[in-house]
């Protein structure tokens, strides 16, 4: 399912690694892709218009060395940057993938923390992080590029959960949705999920926004769901 968010391609050949940066990516709000070697990447590379690549150095049949040359090569991939996943120890490896094109690399064992922030320099530097992804509603503006919530000239920190019910919200102002549509789109209905849970996150975002805002920005209606909706 896509959510709309910048579209971040992985290739990393370690299942447990690849499944632990999309899972950590996906709850950011980004649309992940996952590719186990370079070729599978680069046939995604032909379908889907991809904001940003994270490539590991070492991977069966063609290296990811390679691979990035291919992708800095290619007409309609050149200007995606990729960040390079690399082990401890190829410090010479490094240059070499900044020579072919690479716009970042990071060390293994990395901390997501560090990882998604480079992710996020990396799409905010690139042609795509011209502030072309932004929701707007009143005062509030989401830019997803760069993954900011702002009121105003104040920015808020919003939980991942959070985050990703506001841009549901906002995407369409003034519609009343469901709990059950909201924990299918934020959830994806995984069953150990309770509609109460969406109480208690829209909960969460309501207090927040109105720390800063001085208006009532999410409507309840009583027994069914909530809407954006300025009072
Ligand atoms: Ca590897």
């Amino acid at each position: 399912m896509t959510k709309g968010g910048p579209k971040v391609l992985v290739i990393e050949d370690e299942p447990s690694q690849l499944e632990l940066l999309s899972y950590n990516l996906d709850v950011e709000g980004y649309d992940v892709y996952k590719a186990e070697t370079g070729e599978e990447g680069l046939l995604i590379l032909h379908e889907v218009e991809i904001d940003l690549i994270l490539l590991d150095w070492m991977l069966p049949q063609t290296s990811g060395l390679e691979i990035c040359r291919q992708i800095k090569r290619g007409k309609f991939t050149k200007s995606i940057p990729i960040i390079m996943l690399t082990a401890r120890g190829e410090e010479d490896d490094k240059v070499r993938g900044l020579d072919t094109g690479a716009n970042d690399y990071i060390v293994k064992p990395y901390s997501i923390k560090e990882l998604l922030a480079r992710v996020r320099a990396g799409l905010r530097n690139s042609k795509g992080g011209l502030g072309v992804n932004m929701l707007t509603y009143e005062q509030i503006t989401m830019d997803l590029t760069r993954h900011v919530v702002s009121i105003g000239d104040k920015v808020i920190h919003l939980g991942p959960l959070e985050f990703k019910l506001l841009r549901i919200l906002i995407e369409a102002p003034a519609r009343v949705f469901s709990r059950d549509q909201l924990l299918e789109r934020v959830w994806s209905n995984s069953l150990e999920v309770e509609t109460r849970t969406v109480d208690v996150h829209i909960g969460r975002l309501r207090k927040q926004l109105n720390a800063v805002a001085n208006a009532e920005y999410i409507r309840t209606v009583r027994g069914f769901g909530y809407s954006l909706d300025k009072a």
